[in-house]
Order: C-alpha cells, then structure tokens, then sequence
C-alpha cells in the first residue's frame, strides 16, 4: 500500500467566473483559498432556467454578486448545503436574500459539534446552522430538467450530505471525498467509524464523475474511494505499529507519522490520529484511560 495518495491538482480557478463542468452544471470557486480549503469553495448551479445552487460558499459579498449574477434571469428554487461548515453554509442567508431560493439541508442532528482545536472549533463549524427544510437520506431534490438524490454521508461532519444527480452518475461529493487532498476527519466533529461507512456507501455506485466541494472534477471516481479506503487503514496500521512500539500518545505518534508539518497542520493531524484511535478503541483493539483525548495515553490490547 502506498504511503500517500496522488492528487491532480493542477486546477485553473478563474474566481467569480461560472464555468461549465458537465450538462447543466456550472461551478463558481469562492476566493477564500486555505489549508484546508485548498483554491477555495466550489459553489455548484445546477440546471437552467429554475436552478438549485449546492454550497453557496463562506460570506463573501463578491462571490454572493458572483452567482447571482450567472443565474441572473433564471430562478433560483433551491440552497442546497452539503454541511453546515462555515465554508460552505455561511453565505446561504446573504445568497436568499439577494436571490430567493429555500434552504435545504439535514440540519441539526443532536450530536456533538466542533473539533478540540482551535481553527477547527466553532470557527469552522456553525453549530447553530438552521434550514428553511430539512432533507434526509433517501429524499429527491427535483427541479426542471434535474433530480438530485440525498445520501447522508456522516464522518467528516455528522450532518454531511451529497446529492447524487440521477441518470448522470454524478454525486456532489461536498468534502466527504474531495479532489486535492483526504478529509479531515476531526472528533467529535468527524467519526472515523461513519466515515469509512460513508466511503463503503459509495463504492456499488458506479459513478463516472465526483464534483467535490474543494479541487477539480474527480473523473475516476471508484478508484479515488478505494484510494481513500486504502489510505485510511494504512494509516490505522501505521498507528497500530507506533503503539507496540512503545509511541504511545498523539504527540509522538503525529511526529512519527507526519513528520514537519505546519503548526496548523499539525492540530489536524492529531485529530485526525485520535479519531482513528477512537475507531481502534471501539472495536476493542486499542485502550485509553478514561475518555480519549489529544492528551491520553493509549495501549495496544494484547492479542
Ligand atoms: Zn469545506
């Protein structure tokens, strides 16, 4: 298994500018590039004449006039959020008011918010993210010319959704699978058991296309899921290694993982760490004192 995976990232981004990217789909990328944004949010309008737009991206007046003024003449029937992280969800309320449309998203969901890191909190999350309407697993967005099915994909946010274009083999994939980097899977935010589900969900679909949330069209998209699989449980093995070795907290284990990273960086990758460690913890492989955190001592369970 490979260490890392490849990524194309050689992506033209012309922001404010709505490019075609399939048949009636158009994509804005939002100037708010970042680690973990990589060029920044991809706002997705789908269909003509009535549109739906897919992640209206952060609140960013220029971006806001930007798709308001592609769908100019056309009516605006749906906001669609794939999660409600502040990337993607902030600029919802700003977007309805400029140009109409309800607000559809699976909203709250009872579970903890937030990542224990800062950068990764509530500045990255709005936990009091509200729809107009709700939308679940199983539901159809329909518009004219256009249907998009709902699949709730939880691991990188609980109330993480992609919306599957039907007869297109074509799912908005939102961060669940994205086009430049893996996603940030980030406790308690992030659960590293429903993620690995989540990418298990994908695999009978046979798609052709993944549009992502972040990065360039994903044109192999089977073998990106298996990738993703793939580098998950080397990851797993790699910690699983770390502990009987005698590396046995984060710290240690993100410095033998990861080696130099920015300090910013570095606050992800922990996370990321214990969320597999909480997987491993779950399926009784690894044990904690108490409740993992970024601070715990872990063992391997003898076998
Ligand atoms: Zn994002």
């Amino acid at each position: 298994m490979s260490a890392e995976l490849a990524f194309n990232r050689s992506v033209d981004v012309d922001y404010g500018v709505a490019q075609e990217v399939a048949p009636g789909v158009r994509r804005i990328v939002a100037n708010n590039p970042g680690p973990y944004t990589f060029l920044g949010t991809n706002t997705y309008l789908v269909g003509t004449g009535q549109v739906a737009v897919i992640d209206p991206g952060p609140l960013d007046e220029q971006h806001l006039i930007a798709i308001a003024k592609a769908i100019a003449g056309e009516r605006l029937t749906h906001i669609l959020i794939t999660h409600s992280h502040r990337d993607h969800c902030d600029g919802a309320r700003a977007l309805q008011a400029l140009a109409g449309g309800e607000i559809a998203a699976f909203g709250p969901t009872g579970s903890a918010r937030g990542a224990g890191a800062p950068g990764l909190g509530y500045a990255f999350v709005d936990p009091a993210f509200v729809p107009d309407q709700t939308i679940a697993d199983g539901d159809t967005v329909r518009g004219p010319g256009f249907a998009l099915d709902v699949l709730h994909m939880p691991g990188h946010a609980p109330d993480h959704l992609c919306f599957a274009l039907v007869g297109k083999r074509t799912v908005f994939t939102g961060d669940h699978v994205m086009g430049w980097n893996t996603t940030v899977i980030a406790p308690p935010e992030g659960n590293m058991a429903s993620f690995l589900a989540s990418l298990e969900k994908l695999m009978p679909r046979h798609d052709k296309m993944f549009l992502p949330g972040h990065g360039g069209r994903i044109q192999t998209p089977q073998r990106v899921v298996k990738a993703y699989i793939m580098h998950r449980k080397w990851r797993e093995q790699t910690i699983l290694t770390c502990l009987d070795e005698g590396d046995c907290t984060i710290p240690r284990i993100v410095a033998r993982l990861y080696g130099t990273l920015d300090a910013g960086l570095k606050e992800a990758a922990a996370l990321s760490v214990l969320a597999h460690l909480e997987h491993l913890i779950s399926r009784d492989l690894v044990s904690a004192e108490g409740a993992p955190c970024l601070s715990s001592a872990f063992c391997p369970r003898p076998s």
